[in-house]
């Protein structure tokens, strides 16, 4: 329902009377990207009367954003810039919000000695202009030179690939670019060293032969005009679509012997899950592993804080990177700004916990694969998004995956 100003209003979202639960089509648990997408798919085009339950107090899932105490449109959890080539996802999108044209750059931050003497900053991706600032001018451009006549001019190469050319000078780039890109970073983010995680974790931020400095070279990329929140409000406002806030749908929904129960009744139609895999099935067969991150926020009275949307710290400090918001959303507000560090640690499994990143790995795969199993005894349940799939999916993947399974199930 959009209110007088267009602006959302939240009623919509009060828990309706669910007395009439066989009232509903379809059952989807989450409110992020991917219950939102499937949910729209399935209320609009599929005709079903469809009931949302989502956990937290608000839509939108991890790509949730709010005003602060200062005012400014900070992400609550974590920085998300919304980036794809898949033109069906971005019309789809585009349909519940206008976009804000941003184009994402991100430095390292690293210091020039061991002493801690001033700090040099280059883009990330490692790219020309990054080889120049670390090498200097001349050797930097002839090092680049090299590189393009081995691989290609605008080219991308993973580190991991990159060590094992058997050159000595591009065998010397390659362990500057691990020492002072990856492989601190890494450490603090995994725990691991970039050659012990998924080789397609570091391989999304190759060494670019180009001057080119965005972090994503994606034919569509912005951010939401008025933030992903309005985005979500707007998506899942549909006569067809009832969205229950603060409903934890493990306290509501039975699963046993191939028959799932809601409030203790049979729903005989189309379930949805985006939560833990793990967590749906008890943790039968023991918990998942994920990273979890810790967000430091700081406010401070100036305009801005850093020359970039993100800075990373890959080679010291304790957090990986910082964010400033106002670079991402555009948002004009003199005299304050907000910044986010992150904390990145072992999931616990505590209760303020959020279990961010699934740890990809055989073993890893092998248990999910497990729980996975356990699903597929419920023909009508379905395991959708980052953490039902325990997959480490970008937003725009997600609602693709969103969007077919929709048109599957219609
Ligand atoms: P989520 O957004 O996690 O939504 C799942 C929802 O299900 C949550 O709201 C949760 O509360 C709810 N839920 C879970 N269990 C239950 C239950 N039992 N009952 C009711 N509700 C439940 N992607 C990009 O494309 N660009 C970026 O810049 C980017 N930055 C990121 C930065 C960080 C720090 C992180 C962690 C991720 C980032 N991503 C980014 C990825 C992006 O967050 C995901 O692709 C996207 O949020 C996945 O959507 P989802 O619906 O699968 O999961
Ligand atoms: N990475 C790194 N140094 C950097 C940026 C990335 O070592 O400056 C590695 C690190 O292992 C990280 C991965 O590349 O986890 C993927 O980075 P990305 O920025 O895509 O991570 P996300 O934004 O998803 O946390």
């Amino acid at each position: 329902m959009l209110g007088k100003n267009g602006a959302f209003t939240r009623a919509n979202f009060d828990r309706n009377d669910v007395s009439a639960l066989t009232n509903y089509d379809a059952l989807i648990v989450g409110a992020g990207f991917a219950g939102a997408v499937t949910a729209r798919r399935l209320a609009e085009d599929g005709n079903k009367k469809v009931l949302v339950l989502e956990r937290r107090d608000h839509v939108a899932g991890n790509a949730y954003d709010c005003l602060d105490a200062a005012g400014i449109l900070i992400h609550q959890y974590g920085p998300h810039i919304f980036h794809t080539n898949d033109k069906r996802v971005f019309d789809y999108l585009s349909r519940f919000t206008r976009w804000r044209d941003y184009q994402h750059t991100v430095v390292a931050s690293i210091p020039r000695d061991s002493a801690g003497h001033g700090r040099l900053q280059y883009p990330v991706p490692f790219n020309l202009d990054s080889m120049e600032a670390a090498f200097g001018p001349e050797e930097g451009k002839r090092l680049g030179d090299k590189l393009i006549a081995a691989y290609g001019a605008e080219k991308k190469v993973t580190i991991l690939e990159l060590r094992q050319n058997p050159d000595p000078e591009i065998s010397a780039i390659a362990d500057y670019v691990y020492e002072h890109v990856f492989v601190h970073y890494t450490m603090k983010q995994w725990g691991q060293r970039p050659e012990e995680i998924d080789p397609a974790t570091t391989a999304r931020v190759p060494v670019f032969l180009s001057r080119d400095p965005r972090y994503f070279q994606d034919a569509y990329q912005g951010m939401p005009l008025e933030g992903y929140t309005p985005m979500f409000e707007r998506m899942l406002d549909h006569p067809n679509i009832t969205v229950e806030l603060g409903s934890d749908a493990l306290k509501r929904l039975e699963l046993d012997s191939g028959v799932i129960k809601l409030d203790g009744e049979a729903f005989n139609g189309p379930v949805v899950y985006t939560g833990q895999a793990d967590e749906l099935f008890a943790f039968q067969f023991s918990p998942l592993p994920y990273r979890t991150l810790d967000f430091r926020y700081e406010t401070i009275d100036r305009d801005y804080f850093q020359s970039h949307g993100t800075v990373n710290y890959t080679v010291d400090e304790d957090f990986t990177r910082i964010t400033e918001f106002k670079h991402l959303t555009g948002q004009k507000k003199p005299g304050v700004t907000t910044i986010m560090r992150e904390y990145s640690k072992t999931y616990a499994g505590a209760d303020h916990e959020i279990p961010y990143y699934a740890i990809i790995n055989p073993d890893n795969n092998a248990l999910y694969a497990k729980y996975k199993a356990e699903a597929d005894k419920f023909p009508q349940l379905r395991l959708l998004g980052r953490l039902a799939e325990y997959k480490y999916y970008n937003m725009d993947a997600i609602a693709a995956r969103a969007l077919a399974l929709a048109d599957e199930m219609r």
